[in-house]
This record gives structure tokens, C-alpha cells and sequence, in this order.
């Protein structure tokens, strides 16, 4: 009798949690490590809202709340969906979840039978395929390709579209690529899943950083497209737009209030509610329009950051880098430098047992980490299924401009450094993040 249920075996991860590990181990050595592997605001959650949380604490409130979240948070949710996607929101469709992820592990075990076909981007946040794959289901990436900005279009959907598909996920802006769809990109996604999916067939739209966009653009949602709003499970939360990861705090409005309770059902079942206190520092963030000031300064600052990190790995031999629309991310191509350090052959090279645990990227990632003190993350982080060939690493622009400046120093050295790099493998130490 095995000790873990067969199910753990299909439950996937998000790397970037992983990562601490490595960095102490660096740091124990005596290294400065350069921190840009990071998937969360470096910016302080603002005072008038922390001021909330202590009073409401202080005012006793801290008990049991209702599981779906509290009307008062709720009702100012809605309001902020309705009035920017242009959509009718009710309180009562809206469900309140310790951070945005348990939204899409509702969606997934809500909808999803074993068997069934889910369509999502990919590179995309990792924990999509992990749940996907968890239930039994069938994953259908959705390539993103670097050509198009990231983006996908309406046809490259619809070929992937069949009578067994069940959810489709997106993402804009995007993690890990930064790549943002239009209006028109959402325009022509939205026909092709009005004519082609099945009636049952719902839309995961993950806007998480839906703050986070540059350039005057303006965030756009399937959900607005004529039929959306009544298939889409709309997923957002405070964790980037307000720097509150920590607080554990994320919504969706989903398309009828028996879908909200049964996402409240799945509340009961696993944590009872959040925390009255985080609610109400959650609603103040959305309802004090003072915020939306501290939110336009960090993005103009992560727009600032984004151009000079494009830049300044588009300067570096063997790297190509696409300008980001959003989010707090970019997405270079590291090909080149793989090639010029040959290091596809020395992950073909790798014994057998450990060439599925890295990729050529990954092992870069690696020696970035351990010989030149840069922490990113690889391409293989952000979703594993037909991701091979595809040489890319994310970098966080949630560190502070004179960081960044030294972590593009280090990368261009990292990235003309083949004898360390032969070394770095000779060695064979650390070739994948967590090893012993
Ligand atoms: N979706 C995406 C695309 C994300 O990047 C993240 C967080 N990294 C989440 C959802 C989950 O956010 P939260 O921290 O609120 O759970």
C-alpha cells in the first residue's frame, strides 16, 4: 500500500516558490544575488489601507465572516467590474478567496470531469496545468509565439477547439510574457467561442494584472465581447495591482449565483472565510479612489524599469527581447546564448535520469544563479507540456532600478562565459533548482 493517494502524482507546482532554497544556498557562500525571479510588487502595500486592517482588528473583528466575503467587499467588486468592463455585476455572483489561485483551482474542479479537454496559453502561470492535470483532464496548450507579441489569434483557438473542451483559460496581461490582447484579439476570440465551443463550455479570464499596463493602453476582458459575460468566470484580486501578496486575498464574478455558491461551497469546505479584517483593507483599497494614484506611480515606475531592461538585453550577444505591454515581467529569448555556451549539448549530454528535470534554459537559469548571482526563472517553469525547443527565461522587473542595472551587467557576463559555463556543468552540481 502506497502512503500518497495516485492523485498527488498528477499535481503540478509553481517554481518560483522553490526557489528560496537555492538563493540561501548562495547567498551562505557569500554571493550578492540579484533577486529577479520574483512574481510579486517590490512596492509597499499602501498605508491607508494597512490603517484599515489594524483598526478593524483592533475594533474586534475577527471572527467568522460570510464564506462567500463580506457584502461590503462584494458589493464594491461588482461595482468596480461592472463599471470598467461594461458589464452587469451582482454582488451575490461575486466570491471572495484567500488570493486569486484558489479561483482557478474552483474553476478546474468545478467544471472540469476527468477526460475533458482544457485550453490554455502556453508559456502561462503554472498552476493551470497543474490542476488540469490533476483532475485527469486533457491539457491543450495554446502556444504563445514570441513573433506575435505573445499574443494568439482567433484561428489558432479554434483548431484547438473540439466537442470535448470544457474550459478555455486566458490570460491578459500575461504572466509570464507580459504579452497583452486587444480588443480586437478578444473581439475575434470571443465569435470563434460563440460559434465553435460547446454550449457548456466556460471562459477562465485571468486579469490579475489587469492595473498593470503600459503605454496608455487600456485593459480590455473577454467578458465585454457580446455573449461573454455569460460564460466567463471573471478572476482578478489585490495581490498585484495594490502590492498585497501577502494578504491573500482574490475574487471572481462568475456567471450566475449558482456558480457563486458553488464556489462558496468549496470556501466552506477548505478555509470557512477570509479574514473579516483583510476584507475590509481589501475594500478600501478598491473603494478609496486615493489609491488609484499609488497604483498609476507603481505602474509608470514598472513601465520605466521594463525599457530599460528590454534595452539592455537586446544590447547582450545571443539574447532577443519583445517589449512587454504589461504586467511586471519580460520574456527574452535566450537561444542564442545557448548556442553560443553550447549548452543544448550539454543538456543532451546530461545523464539520462536528469535531463527531464531541467531544460538547456534551466541549466542558464542555474549557472546565472550560482556562478554570476542573477536569480530568473526558466521557460519550464511556466507550463512543462510541449515546451521543449523553446529557450526563454522571465525576469521580474519588481526590483529597484540600480538591481536591475547590475543584473544586466552579470547576465551579459554570464552569457559570454563558456568556460564557466563548462565548468559550472563539469562540476555537476546545482543543475536544477531544489538539488541535493
Ligand atoms: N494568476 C496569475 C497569472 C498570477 O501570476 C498569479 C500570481 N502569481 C495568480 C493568478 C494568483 O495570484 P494570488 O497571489 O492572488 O493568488
Amino acid at each position: 500500500m502506497n502512503l500518497y493517494a495516485e492523485r498527488t502524482a498528477m499535481l503540478g507546482t509553481e517554481s518560483a516558490f522553490k526557489m528560496g532554497g537555492d538563493i540561501a544556498r548562495c547567498e551562505e557562500r557569500g554571493m550578492s544575488v540579484i533577486r529577479l525571479n520574483l512574481g510579486e510588487p517590490d512596492f509597499s502595500t499602501a498605508e491607508a489601507i494597512n490603517e484599515v486592517a489594524v483598526t478593524e482588528i483592533r475594533r474586534g473583528n475577527s471572527h467568522y465572516t460570510d464564506p462567500q466575503g463580506i457584502p461590503a467587499l462584494r458589493e464594491c467588486i461588482a461595482e468596480q467590474i461592472a463599471r470598467t468592463r461594461g458589464i452587469p455585476a451582482d454582488p451575490g455572483r461575486v466570491v471572495v478567496t484567500p488570493g486569486a489561485k484558489a479561483i482557478v483551482a474552483y474553476s478546474v474542479l468545478a467544471y472540469v470531469n476527468s477526460g475533458d479537454e482544457v485550453i490554455y496559453p502556453s508559456p502561462c502561470y503554472p498552476i493551470y496545468e497543474s490542476w488540469i492535470t490533476f483532475v485527469g483532464a486533457r491539457p491543450v496548450p495554446l502556444h504563445l509565439r514570441e513573433s506575435q507579441g505573445f499574443r494568439f489569434t482567433a484561428s489558432e483557438l479554434e483548431r484547438l477547439i473540439t466537442s470535448r473542451t470544457k474550459l478555455i483559460i486566458i490570460n491578459s496581461p500575461s504572466n509570464p510574457t507580459g504579452g497583452v490582447l486587444t480588443g480586437d484579439d478578444l473581439s475575434a476570440m470571443a465569435r470563434v467561442i460563440g460559434e465553435q465551443a460547446p454550449a457548456q463550455c466556460r471562459i477562465l479570464s485571468d486579469e490579475i494584472y489587469e492595473h498593470i499596463i503600459f503605454d496608455g493602453r487600456e485593459h480590455r476582458s473577454v467578458s465585454s465581447c457580446p455573449g461573454m459575460a455569460e460564460r466567463t468566470v471573471l478572476l482578478s484580486g489585490h495581490s498585484k495591482s495594490y502590492a498585497m501578496t501577502g494578504w491573500r486575498l482574490g475574487y471572481a464574478l462568475l456567471p450566475s449565483r449558482d456558480e457563486a455558491l458553488l464556489f462558496r461551497q468549496f470556501n466552506i469546505n477548505i478555509f470557512s472565510c477570509v479574514p473579516p479584517f483583510i476584507q475590509e483593507a481589501g475594500r478600501e483599497a478598491i473603494e478609496n479612489t486615493a489609491n488609484l494614484t499609488v497604483v498609476a506611480g507603481m505602474v509608470r515606475e514598472f513601465q520605466e524599469r521594463r525599457d530599460l531592461v528590454v534595452e539592455g538585453l537586446n544590447r547582450i550577444r545571443g539574447i532577443h527581447c519583445v517589449k512587454p505591454e504589461g504586467a511586471f515581467y519580460v520574456f527574452p529569448n535566450i537561444e542564442g546564448v545557448c548556442e553560443n555556451l553550447s549548452v543544448i549539448a550539454a543538456h543532451d549530454a546530461l545523464p539520462r535520469e536528469l535531463r527531464p528535470l531541467t531544460s538547456p534554459a534551466g541549466l542558464f537559469q542555474m549557472f546565472l544563479l550560482y556562478c554570476h548571482g542573477v536569480a530568473t526563472m526558466d521557460r519550464r517553469s511556466f507550463g512543462v507540456i510541449g515546451c521543449e525547443g523553446q529557450h526563454f527565461l522571465r525576469l521580474s522587473t519588481a526590483a529597484g532600478i540600480p538591481d536591475l542595472k547590475e543584473g544586466l551587467v552579470r547576465i551579459e557576463r554570464a552569457a559570454a562565459d563558456r568556460s564557466g559555463f563548462e565548468a559550472f556543468v563539469r562540476e555537476g552540481k546545482n543543475l536544477y533548482l531544489g538539488a541535493p
